[in-house]
């Protein structure tokens, strides 16, 4: 488990995982608040969260990368 991550603290000392990206419209923007960075991670990683090496971004933005994908796709095609 990596100490670099990005964590946010809350008032009650509770841990969240922010979405690195926040590309998507309905972007979680963080993750549950637990009591530690470890539950933290869990949390994003039982979500499914993509974990991008140097911190993780929710599914909303997953997809949202892929539809600029499929939309640079099909710009290079035309
Ligand atoms: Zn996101």
């Amino acid at each position: 488990m990596s100490d670099e991550l990005s964590y946010i603290e809350n008032e009650e000392g509770g841990f969240a995982i922010p979405c690195q990206i926040k590309i998507a419209e309905d972007c979680v923007q963080v993750g549950e608040f637990c009591e530690s960075k470890e539950d933290a991670c869990h949390w994003v990683e039982e979500e499914c969260w993509i974990s991008s090496g140097e911190g993780y971004f929710c599914l909303q933005c997953n997809e949202q990368i892929m539809r600029n994908i499929v939309k640079l796709e099909t710009k290079k095609m035309n």
